[in-house]
């Protein structure tokens, strides 16, 4: 399920890898992407429009962690998203104080209202809540023999009083059999049209009145996609609901209801329907729905695991590095970064053993240092970054770098040079051969 909503995101993910930063620029790009996924996945317009800008201020208001890679830092932003319009966390069924809980099921015709009302039952019966359901769709008698033989198949009784009877008296009767012998959970099970209709809400409108249920669900057939988010606002507005139950999410269909129905209602979805046995049902959980609509098996960890495994890997792939002489302006350039996101040089600097000698202007000249280095690498081309020998070589192109960052030929100059002698003294160290540090490194 869910594979074509998967396949756009995967391939607006794919736009982003290999871009050192999330940018305003890239991240529209992939917005736009994400929008048109959200789209063709059937996610009602206003709510995508909704998801995507706060996608889009929280991952602008973003910082780039270090270590990890922004297509996967925004792989976290959109999944977090994800969650949060879905709901948090999974919201179980509720149990009223005084029994028995009432449950009103609502939704049109062939949802699989009758159905989830059974596979209701018998999760509630799993967790030794006993169960009476109550058949008041009299406008298709078939609909009632159908519950009554769900309800033998599962052996949870069925309260009927056939079809010439009054739906919202065969409600309230139904309420009463149920508190009359003490069990836990009277489930209604409703009328339904092909459409929404006016005699339709009235008549569940009055229903709910007469038994003031602690529960109405709306079930809604995952499969109608845009048609989800009209109904689930038609329902909520007229009747109220307090969750949804989203069926068919066995077949193919597109996952957008799942977004619609919690954003437009405010309400959570309670379970899924996942195939046309009783047993299929199962608690909705955002964010196994955030991972299945993100298509990504396991995001959930990999997403909570990114940041300290990236950072690790990240670490060995610089020693790596630096050991074969592969380390270069790029890398100079993050590493700076790091030391920057880390707080004052000044600070760090001090907690080096013999270093807390330096007197702040030193300390200051340090810093101002920092930020040169970090503009003239940032004027440097990607073949200049990776292979700094081009500059060493070339006055046309240090000048160039220096115009760019505004400072002069020979400030770059020495950048390059200063680079170079640090390249090579850190390939020795990766040799063993420390050269004469005193102090420093202990040797
Ligand atoms: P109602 O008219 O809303 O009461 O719908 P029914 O309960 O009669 O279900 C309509 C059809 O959908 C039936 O054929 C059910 O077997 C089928 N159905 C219900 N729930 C699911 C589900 O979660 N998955 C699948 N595949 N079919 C379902």
């Amino acid at each position: 399920m869910f594979d074509a909503l998967a396949d756009r995101l995967e391939s607006a993910w794919k736009k982003l890898r290999g871009q050192d930063k999330i940018s305003q620029s890239n991240i529209q790009d992939a917005l736009r992407e994400v929008r048109r996924a959200l789209l063709e996945a059937d996610v009602n317009l206003q709510v995508v429009k909704e998801f995507i800008s706060e996608i889009e201020a929280k991952a602008q208001g973003a910082e780039v962690i270090a270590g990890v890679r922004p297509d996967q830092q925004f792989i976290k932003i959109v999944y977090d998203e994800l969650v949060q319009v879905m709901g948090e966390t999974n919201v179980p069924l509720a149990q009223a104080e005084n029994k028995p809980t009432v449950v009103l099921m609502a939704g049109l015709q062939g949802t699989g209202k009758t159905t989830a009302t059974a596979k209701l039952a018998l999760h509630l019966r799993k967790l030794d809540r006993s169960c009476l359901m109550v058949a008041t769709d009299v406008y298709r008698p078939a609909a009632i023999d159908q519950l009554v033989t769900l309800g033998k198949q599962i052996e949870v009784p069925v309260f009927e009083m056939g079809s010439d009877a009054d739906p919202v008296e065969i409600a309230r009767q139904g309420v009463e059999r149920g508190k009359a012998e003490g069990v836990d959970t009277v489930i209604i099970d409703t009328a339904g049209r092909l459409q929404i209709d006016a005699d339709m809400m009235a008549e569940l409108i009055r229903i709910k009145q007469t038994v003031e249920p602690d529960e109405t669900l709306l079930v809604v057939d995952a499969m109608t996609g845009q048609e989800a988010a009209n109904l689930t606002r038609t329902f909520h507005e007229q009747v109220g609901i307090t969750g949804a139950i989203l069926t068919k999410l066995d077949g193919d269909s597109r996952g957008g209801a799942a977004l619609s129905v919690r954003r437009i209602s405010g309400a959570p979805i309670k379970f899924v329907g996942v195939g046309e046995k009783v047993e299929a049902l199962q608690p909705f959980y955002p964010d196994r729905m955030a991972s299945r609509i993100l298509g990504m098996g396991d995001v959930l960890t990999l997403v909570e695991k990114a940041q300290e495994e990236i950072d690790l890997a990240d670490a060995e792939k610089m020693q790596e590095k630096i050991l074969s002489a592969k380390f270069d302006f790029t890398d100079f350039l993050k590493q700076l970064r790091l030391l920057k996101n880390m707080g004052s040089l000044g600070g760090i600097i001090k907690m080096i053993p013999g270093m807390n000698k330096l007197t702040d202007d030193q300390l200051q000249k340090g810093e101002t240092q920092l930020k040169r280095c970090e503009a003239m690498i940032n004027s440097m081309t990607p073949q200049e970054r990776k292979n700094p020998d081009l500059l060493a070589s070339s006055p046309s192109r240090r000048r160039r770098v220096a115009a760019g960052s505004g400072y002069k030929e020979p400030d770059v100059s020495k950048l390059v040079s200063d680079f170079q002698k640090m390249r090579s003294m850190m390939q020795q160290m990766g040799q063993g051969r420390f050269p004469g540090m005193p102090g420093m490194f202990g040797g």
